[in-house]
């Protein structure tokens, strides 16, 4: 019933976690969908291959999103192939451990370039041709750190909560425009981000437990609400914060 058939994506990330799986399902669901990556090169061209055996276009880009000029050329080259890119999907990002006092200044920067000024760099290369076809759809991935907060991790949560207002100011401003701004949530998920904090058994039970749903949940779950508010089901949604915390933080 979902459907994306014709549609293009750009999906920030798409080698691995949200990004990989959000990338393989607009496929399913009939994008084409351009993916970039940092360094993950191989994994970034599995996806590549996951996408074409779905008989979907995958353009893959070496682009690191805090830097302009990479975006740039990474949107530049897909609008020569393609005449527009219909969906954004503002999902590479980082989380690091930062301890108010001990944090350096460069770790703190660090954050803040890619996962707020990235977001920005994506937003105003692709906003231009969205404006211009006079239709588009932007989801930006947050974070429950963003309005619960998070203790040692103050600036990721920082960056996610800007990410919540960035999404609310550009639903409006970009409403004229036939433009949808939303932006998910996602609680503790299954991907590479944690993997480290999770080779901690006991750590691991405890985040379990601490979702009412009782379970982690693959990246899968978060890609689903994603294809969900790309899609025409979710035509008159704009500046929404869509949580996908299985129950464990109840605010946006
Ligand atoms: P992940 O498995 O670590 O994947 C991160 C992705 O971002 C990779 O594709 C990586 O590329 C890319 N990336 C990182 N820095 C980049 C840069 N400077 N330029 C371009 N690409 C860059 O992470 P994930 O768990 O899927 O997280 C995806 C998003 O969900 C992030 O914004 C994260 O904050 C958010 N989120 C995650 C969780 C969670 O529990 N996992 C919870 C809430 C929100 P390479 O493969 O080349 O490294």
């Amino acid at each position: 019933m979902i459907s994306l058939e014709g549609r293009k994506a750009l999906i920030t990330g798409g080698s691995r976690g949200i990004g990989k799986a959000t990338s393989l399902l607009f496929a399913r669901a009939g994008s084409d969908v351009a993916i970039n990556y940092l360094s993950q090169r191989q994994a970034a061209e599995e996806v590549k291959e996951g996408i074409s055996n779905l008989d979907q276009e995958c353009m893959v880009f070496k682009a690191d999103i805090s830097q302009k000029s990479d975006v740039i050329l990474m949107v530049e080259k897909i609008l020569e192939r393609w005449d527009g890119i219909d969906i954004l999907v503002n999902n590479a990002g980082i989380w690091t451990y930062g301890e108010m006092g001990d944090m350096s200044e460069e770790i703190w920067a660090e954050t803040m370039r890619i996962n707020l000024d990235g977001v920005f760099h994506a937003c105003s290369a692709v906003v231009p041709s969205m404006k211009e076809k006079k239709k588009g759809w932007i989801i930006n991935v947050s974070s429950t750190a963003a309005v619960r907060g998070e203790a040692f991790h103050s600036h990721y949560a920082a960056s996610k909560g800007a990410l919540v207002s960035l999404t609310k100011s550009l639903a409006v401003e970009l409403a004229p425009f036939g433009i949808r701004v939303n932006c998910v949530a996602p609680g503790w998920v299954d991907t590479d981000m944690c993997a480290e904090v999770f080779k901690n058994a006991d750590f691991r039970r405890g985040v379990q437990e601490s979702i009412p749903l009782g379970r982690i949940p693959p990246p899968e779950d978060v890609a689903g609400p994603i294809l969900f508010l790309a899609s025409d089901l979710a035509r008159h949604i704009t500046g929404e914060v869509l949580n996908v915390n299985g129950g464990s933080v109840l605010c946006s």
